[in-house]
């Protein structure tokens, strides 16, 4: 999952992009609200965490900006201010969520969780399909009752395909989603993932769940028998 992060605080964005990328996260950061709004506006992440007092320009008026222009990646905005009347500006400006700091990081981690289970829709908390079960809060993957041990990017690798089990998903947008931005190795990294990630999911029980689309894309498949 592709996450920016728009903090002015040097040392909490670096120890929060430490954090997110060591479960899985893919972290760009900005430092200014500018930056941000142009990078939100620009490029396509799956969550924005947005600082609210922000030097160029205000978290606030970045949400606004970037929802004018409609563009409806989910939102979560920290505030270090409290009161009810934040709460209500933040909502109102097309936020979908907040977090007053100081908050612990488990706590920071449920609401991204929760803001990326809704995406464009509802989404549930664990992952069911095709008999596997991907729980993004425990990090655990099962087939019926067998446990499934996954590094973090087959773990991250598998949770994007599940979520986009609607369609066919480009190595693009894998290497995108699930790699490291600088990533500079072959796209083919991506069909090697998948190798090991057939080799774990699919091939003791006999499944085929990640289908080759031609033209060099994946879908998952949610009614696998
Ligand atoms: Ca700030």
């Amino acid at each position: 999952m592709r996450l920016l992060l728009v903090e002015d605080e040097a040392s909490l964005a670096a120890s929060l992009k430490r954090g997110l990328s060591a479960d899985g996260f893919v972290v760009e950061v900005a430092h200014d609200g500018r930056t941000g709004l142009w990078m939100a506006s620009e490029l396509d992440f799956d969550i924005i965490v947005l600082d609210l007092m922000l030097p160029t320009m205000s978290g606030f008026s970045v949400c606004q900006e970037l929802r004018k222009n409609g563009v409806w990646t989910p939102i979560l905005i920290l505030t270090a201010k409290t009161g009810e009347f934040d709460e209500i500006e933040s909502l109102d400006s097309g936020a979908d969520d907040f977090l007053t700091k100081p908050f612990s990081y488990p706590v920071l981690l449920a609401h991204i969780r929760s803001l990326l289970r809704r995406g464009v829709r509802e989404r549930p908390v664990v992952l069911n399909a095709g008999g596997l079960r991907l729980d993004p809060a425990t990090r655990t993957c099962q087939r019926d009752a067998a446990s499934i041990s996954l590094t973090p990017r087959e773990f991250s690798l598998l949770e994007y395909l599940m979520r986009y089990s609607d369609r066919a998903v480009t190595k693009r947008e894998l290497l995108d989603h699930v790699w490291d931005p600088d990533f500079e190795g072959s796209p083919n990294i991506v069909e090697v993932y998948v190798g090991y990630l057939r080799r774990k999911i699919d091939r003791p029980f006999g499944t085929e769940s990640i289908l080759t689309v031609p033209g060099g894309s994946y879908r998952f498949v949610t009614n696998e028998a």
